[in-house]
């Protein structure tokens, strides 16, 4: 009986001696593990388990770092790589990244229809499987849907050409079954690509769209910051990159409200909206 009782005092105190020192290990840290789990709580009370992320990131962290090449890029594959039209075009193309994005997509869609103007959507794959009706809605009417990608990985850092390749067919498989065709138009996240990537997807019968106007509307900066950065960097057969989609924590508000300023200003000028194939006379389908 005592034996027993000693063997239970020799247990519980070795039960309370690995936790005492499991918590002096958590506290003798300098605080990384804690503060960590805190700064993430505050900053996302209420992440969506069902959200498809970009596996690549937020555009800014990753954009920050994006060596300027699509221009290079451009002009090794001119038959492939698209980045503008033509100066002497007044029309000029919005393009918008990241949808569909339930938050998001549908406010684009409204203004979009509220001052009857068409755009071009480079979606992923995995959001537009996800929310498929916003999809159908863009094509309805009268926008064009590109490729970019499936899960939106960083192409240069992560990818190999066989990532790209898979990226590629699911994305245009899972757009093939909502749109009833398959589209010849890609994006790349956060506009890396290089020689073999490019070569791959001309290769995969499509045109890589840039851009030569940038919103900047990632950066959140408010709609007057996002119009100016278009409207003062305007230019005939203009391509415009803005953004539908973005992280879980992303907000498109900026976005939203420049289009108010951007688009009726833009018609003031004289310059016609039109899709992407449009402007530059290619196809949009394969
Ligand atoms: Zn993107």
């Amino acid at each position: 009986m005592k034996k027993a009782l000693w063997k239970w005092m020799m247990v519980i105190a070795l039960m309370v001696g690995v936790q005492t020192s499991g918590l002096m290990m958590v506290h003798a840290a300098p605080g990384d593990v804690e503060n960590e789990w805190f700064w993430n709580k505050d900053r996302n009370p209420e992440r969506p388990d069902d959200f498809p992320e970009q596996q690549g990131g937020p555009e800014y962290t990753e954009r920050v770092r994006q060596p300027v090449s699509n221009i290079i890029l451009q002009q090794r594959y001119p038959e492939t790589v698209v980045l503008r039209g033509a100066l002497t075009d007044n029309r000029v193309a919005l393009t918008f990244d990241d949808g569909p994005d339930p938050r998001f997509t549908g406010q684009v869609l409204d203004i979009l229809n509220q001052y009857n103007v068409p755009a071009t959507f480079f979606v992923m794959g995995s959001r537009a499987e996800a929310y498929p009706d916003l999809v159908r809605r863009m094509q309805q009417e009268g926008h064009i849907v590109g490729n970019h990608t499936y899960w939106h990985p960083n192409l240069v850092e992560q990818a190999d050409i066989a990532t790209l390749e898979r990226e590629v067919a699911q994305t245009e498989e899972a757009l093939a079954n909502i749109l009833g065709y398959r589209t010849s138009l890609f994006r790349a996240p956060y506009g890396f690509l290089y020689n073999e990537l490019v070569e791959k997807l001309a290769e995969m019968n499509y045109t890589v769209v840039g851009w030569n106007v940038d919103s900047l509307d990632w950066r959140e900066l408010g709609a007057d910051d996002t119009a100016a950065n278009v409207l003062s960097n305007m230019e005939p057969g203009s391509i415009i990159l803005m953004h539908d989609g973005g992280e879980w924590d992303a907000d498109r508000t900026s976005t939203i409200e420049s289009l108010h300023q951007i688009i009726p200003q833009l018609q003031a000028q004289g310059f016609e909206f039109v899709t992407v194939p449009d402007l530059l006379n290619i196809p949009y389908q394969k």
